[in-house]
């Protein structure tokens, strides 16, 4: 009996594993045609300074239209480009898209803030990066100022005194650095003085459940505190409440969210860019 427990719990998760593996196959292979067949798009969503009401940037987001498969969101492709290596196609991909846009949009005469980009632990640590981003930053003609990078904590986990230098070089450019999911992976506070960086993002996990949660209230008081202290700004992601609003609002903390945007496509951020926004706070 316990013999054939025993088999049946391996055929599960066998066919589990081999179902997950051959989306894995699926994906390596699809992954370095999405780039080359345009099959990726970005989307942005706005943020703002919430006292007075103001647009201060968006955050770009990938998402992967594939013929047969349709939309595929992040989540479940990035981990898959940072382990077969398309990440470098694909990043630099968001880079130059973004920053074209970007541009195109002030060429317009819009005011745009910073456009913030995603940027992978992988491809934060390959030794082009800082010379890529430079060369496509320059290419498209975006004052690097209207350029905000997102890095996550692992970024800087591992080895801290080989990512300094890059993110010194990358403010030197006038270019922002914000920790993105800030709270959910940090080892130690005591090199986040040491590092230079400009604002950090708290992760929606502890935004989720406020301001009815006490412990996340604590917890995203100490971040904004930590952030007044050190001078860094905040900025709350996943802001989907009325409630939520108002607390951030008087804790003088940034928010981003689907209570003012789900993220947009270029034509409809466009529309929203064009909208007087303040009227939507
Ligand atoms: P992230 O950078 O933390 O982005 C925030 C995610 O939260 C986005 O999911 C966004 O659509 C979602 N979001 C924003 N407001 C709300 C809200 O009020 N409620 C809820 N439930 N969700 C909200 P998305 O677009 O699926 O992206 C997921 C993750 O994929 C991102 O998390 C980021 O880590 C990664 N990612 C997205 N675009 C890129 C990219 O261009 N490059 C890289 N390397 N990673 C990316
Ligand atoms: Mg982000
Ligand atoms: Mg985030
Ligand atoms: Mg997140």
């Amino acid at each position: 009996q316990a013999k054939e427990n025993g088999r049946n719990t391996y055929a599960f998760y066998s066919s589990e594993s081999t179902a997950r593996a051959l989306e894995y196959v699926f994906f390596e292979n699809a992954l370095r045609r999405a780039v080359s067949d345009n099959q990726l798009f970005l989307e942005y969503q706005p943020q703002f300074d919430l006292e007075p009401g103001k647009l201060t940037g968006m955050e770009a987001l990938i998402r992967w239209q594939h013929p047969d498969k349709g939309l595929i969101t992040p989540d479940r492709f990035i981990p898959i480009a940072e382990q077969n290596g398309t990440i470098r196609n694909i990043g630099q991909w968001v880079l130059q898209t973004a920053c074209h846009q970007g541009k195109a949009w002030l060429d317009a005469g819009l005011d745009i803030g910073r456009i913030s980009i995603n940027v992978a632990a992988s491809q934060f640590h390959d030794e082009n990066f800082l010379a890529e981003v430079l060369a496509i930053v320059d290419e498209s003609g975006l004052p690097p100022e209207h350029l905000e990078l997102e890095l996550t904590e692992s970024s800087f986990m591992h080895q801290p005194e080989r990512a300094i230098p890059k993110l010194h070089a990358l403010r030197e450019r006038n270019i922002t650095i914000a920790i993105d999911d800030f709270g959910t992976g940090f080892s130690s506070l005591s090199y986040l003085k040491r590092l230079p960086i400009d604002k950090l993002k708290i992760d929606r996990s502890f935004v989720m459940d406020l301001p009815d949660d006490e412990e996340d209230k604590a917890i995203v008081r100490a971040i904004i505190g930590l952030g007044k202290t050190l001078k860094l700004k905040t900025i709350a992601e996943g802001v989907e409440t009325e409630a939520q609003v108002a607390f951030f609002k008087q804790a003088k903390c940034d928010a981003q969210g689907f209570y003012f945007s789900r993220p947009l496509g270029t034509d409809a951020m466009d529309a929203f860019l064009r909208s007087p926004q303040t009227t939507t706070l």
